[in-house]
């Protein structure tokens, strides 16, 4: 599965993820699966993170979801009733890294109570690590995954189609010689878009690692002390901050702030060094160097920084090599 959410579902993403081979495109947000589908994508549509409320919305616009809570699936199936669809699920599973999952001793009980619940269809059981926890993905909870796929077919007599060991923090373990047993689908956003594993953030082999790029514009470049003169108090984001002086430097300030990007996420791939910012501004140190007014300044984006870039509509989005352009 291809997972879009990094990239606000977008159509040209998930077009190009399609040609790539994913089967399935996933997303954790309904809005960006019905932006997809209204964009004239057809492929099979999974959700990664299903809310009650919203339930008749996703048995309308997704085939399989992903749910862990009995009152969702209820309500999910009342709506599929209604409107004569057959909804596909995907149970997960709890395997240590506490984000979303049933207990593994809840599961034959989940199961149970939901098997025969109207218009709803239990195609997989699946996990999600490496998120909130940060419990790798290895042999033991794999293995775990596979065994519990494999009680739940015995006693309840179904068979599990779609066995999903994770995300993009699985990369390591699915290359490695291990066998990867019942495991037959990976969810993969930040691999696919960015070209890294996350155990590690280290490349996969063949992938380009720089397919995004955030350019943003020089506004100011001046001289000035690197220590704020004046009483210190906290600043626009409540804290009070420390400086070390390094004497007079060239500073250069760029059209883009916290109301955009997760600046901890922007990685400039030259002199620049970010010294801090605010809702509107990044302050940068230029090593000296004199960027012009109106000058472009390129960085390279990790997950939080894509996520965040692609979801400010301060930042326009345009493809390259392409003739597809972002809403
Ligand atoms: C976001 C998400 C993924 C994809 O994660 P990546 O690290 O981008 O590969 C997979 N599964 C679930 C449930 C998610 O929420």
């Amino acid at each position: 599965m291809g997972v879009s959410k990094a990239t606000l579902g977008d159509p040209a993403i998930a077009k190009a993820m399609i040609q790539g081979g994913v089967k399935f495109i996933a997303d954790s947000r309904i809005e960006n699966i019905q932006k997809m589908r209204n964009a004239g994508i057809s492929t099979q549509f999974v959700l990664l993170r299903t809310a009650l409320s919203q339930a008749e919305a996703v048995v309308k616009n997704v085939d399989i979801s992903l749910n862990t809570e009995l009152a969702t699936v209820r309500e999910l199936s009342n709506f599929a009733k209604l409107h004569n669809t057959l909804h596909q699920i995907i149970v997960m599973v709890e395997l240590g890294d506490l984000r979303e999952g049933v207990l593994p001793r809840d599961l034959p009980q989940f199961i149970k109570k939901t098997i025969d619940l109207p218009n709803i269809k239990i195609i997989g059981i699946g996990c999600n690590l490496a998120c909130y926890g940060g419990v790798k993905p290895d042999k033991h909870n794999m293995h775990q995954l596979c065994e519990l796929a494999d009680a739940i077919e015995k006693e309840f007599q179904i068979k599990l189609e779609i066995i999903s060991g994770g995300n993009s923090a699985n990369y390591e373990w699915s290359e490695s010689a291990q066998p990867i047993g019942r495991i037959n689908n990976l969810r993969l956003g930040e691999a696919i878009l960015l070209g890294c594993e996350t155990v590690n953030r280290k490349a996969i082999p063949g992938l380009h690692t720089s397919a995004f790029r955030l350019i943003a514009e020089v506004i100011e470049s001046k001289e000035k002390p690197s220590l704020p003169f004046g009483e210190i108090c906290q600043n626009a984001f409540g804290s009070v901050p420390t400086f070390i002086d390094r004497g007079i430097r060239r500073r250069v300030i760029i059209a883009l702030g916290r109301q955009d990007i997760l600046v901890s996420g922007l990685k400039p791939n030259n002199n620049l060094e970010i010294l801090g910012s605010s809702s509107d501004h990044v302050v940068l140190d230029s090593n000296n160097y004199n960027c012009e007014i109106g000058s472009e300044v390129k960085f390279n984006l990790d997950y939080g920084g894509l996520l965040s870039a692609m979801t400010s509509p301060f930042i326009a989005k345009q493809f390259i090599g392409n003739s597809h352009t972002a809403a």
